[in-house]
């Protein structure tokens, strides 16, 4: 008897074939090698059907035999291994910036193969950077030995408004491109080869690597807050991104934390939250504090500007006033923040990316306490507030590469 989720597929045969062989090739991502014994109890379908499906994935070359098992079956038998074949097909992951634009070509497992970087001035020239673009991927599969018929699909993670449905970058916030950039068709033209294209706020792809870094165990609704000297995040609902009818919803950076601020951020607006918390203006304003603390070694450090974040993060935790005074309206935005998010999408889980995922129990401890002050937060008990769970470097690998290759990942096991 067949176990199929009746909201997942169609009764029709060929669906139903096509959902169960979903299944079994998703099992061989987190495991190292299945008997076909092992996928039966896993997916619940007869030991005849899993037999069919696993022969089906090898002749598609999605799977390959790895030996006999040193166990042994009922009846003494060792069993035959089964593993996912990595090099099934490759993906590939592109950050562009205003001065580097970075790629990486990653396997089924979502390894690096290999990476690349170019650098340039590409802050007002699309055209230039499209090229550049192009150019690196060309040379990630010269490096990796590959074509581009080979590869499953190229992600993009950009800065900005972003249509992903149509692949358009309709407002990349902190690059003088222009506005409503048919990237995806471009990029298409210019590779001269038909390959799947996917656009999207990089913030989006970081969020979708930390979703999967959880697995089975990840919330239903989960939003995340990537904040550096710009801030971006995005909401996963049902392992889905929520980005509204223009692609503004994870855009916290621009959420007014201070409204008389006089603080003018990219987007026009005074006082938004990304340019209230850029580690740049809290660590000039901790130079600006620091005559008020002359026994402070940090706030010597903040004088002499070689003063980091991590050094405030961990300053703070070591009862350094310095710090805790830096930190302190830092610490009020982001509890505005946050419980603008709680209002606007009633999270189970806001995981914290970027900078200030490393700013310690001190501030994630004072940041509850400022959360506590809002009523409807004593009701929201589930809600977690986390640190990002993705490696801090990963070979010095930009994480948005990482988001981005992840996702590709998701989409591969998604469409069998
Ligand atoms: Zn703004």
């Amino acid at each position: 008897m067949t176990t199929v989720d009746p909201h997942s597929t169609s009764n029709k045969p060929r669906d139903i074939r096509d959902h169960n062989l979903k299944l079994v090739l998703q099992l061989f991502r987190h495991q190292e090698t299945l008997s076909i014994n092992e996928i039966s109890c896993r997916v619940k379908l007869s030991k005849t059907t899993v037999t069919k499906l696993v022969n089906l994935l090898i002749r598609r070359g999605q799977v390959l035999p790895a030996g006999k098992g040193s166990s042994t079956d009922e009846g003494g038998k060792k069993p035959e291994l089964f593993m996912l074949n990595r090099e099934a097909a490759y993906l590939i992951a592109i950050n562009p910036g205003m001065h580097h634009i970075t790629g990486a070509l990653f396997d089924l497992s979502c390894s690096v193969r290999v990476q690349e970087k170019v650098t340039g001035n590409f802050y007002e020239d699309y055209t230039g950077s499209l090229a550049q673009m192009v150019l690196l991927i060309e040379r990630l599969l010269t490096a990796a030995g590959l074509t581009l018929e080979q590869v499953y699909g190229i992600a993009i993670g950009c800065d900005g408004i972003v249509d992903t449905v149509n692949g358009i970058l309709r407002y990349p916030l902190h690059l003088r491109w222009g506005q409503e950039l048919p990237l995806r068709e471009d990029l298409q033209k210019a590779l001269q080869a038909p390959v799947r294209i996917v656009v999207d706020n990089a913030c989006r792809f970081l969020g979708q690597a930390e979703r999967m870094l959880r697995g089975e165990d990840a919330p239903d609704c989960m939003v995340t807050v990537t904040s550096d000297n710009s801030t971006g995040g995005c909401v996963i609902q049902n392992r889905s991104f929520h980005a509204g009818r223009n692609g503004f919803i994870g855009e916290f950076g621009h959420i007014i934390v201070e409204p008389s601020s006089q603080v003018v951020c990219q987007c026009g607006c005074r006082g938004c939250f990304e340019t209230m918390v850029a580690p740049l203006r809290v660590l000039q304003l901790a130079k600006e504090t620091a005559p008020s603390f002359p026994d402070s070694p940090l706030a010597q450090k903040a004088l002499a500007e070689n003063l980091t974040m991590d050094d405030l993060f961990s300053g703070a935790g070591q009862q350094d006033i310095f710090a805790q005074q830096v930190l302190a309206p830092v610490l009020e935005y982001f509890a505005v923040l946050i419980h603008n998010i709680v209002l606007m999408h009633d999270p189970q889980e806001i995981v914290i990316q970027g900078t200030y995922a490393r700013a310690g129990d001190y501030f994630l401890d004072q940041l509850q306490q400022q959360l506590s002050k809002f009523q409807f937060y004593q009701l929201e008990h589930h809600l977690v507030i986390s640190y990002s769970k993705l490696p801090r470097n990963n070979d010095g690998i930009n994480q948005f590469l990482i988001g981005a290759g992840s996702f590709l990942t998701e989409l591969y096991f998604g469409q069998v």
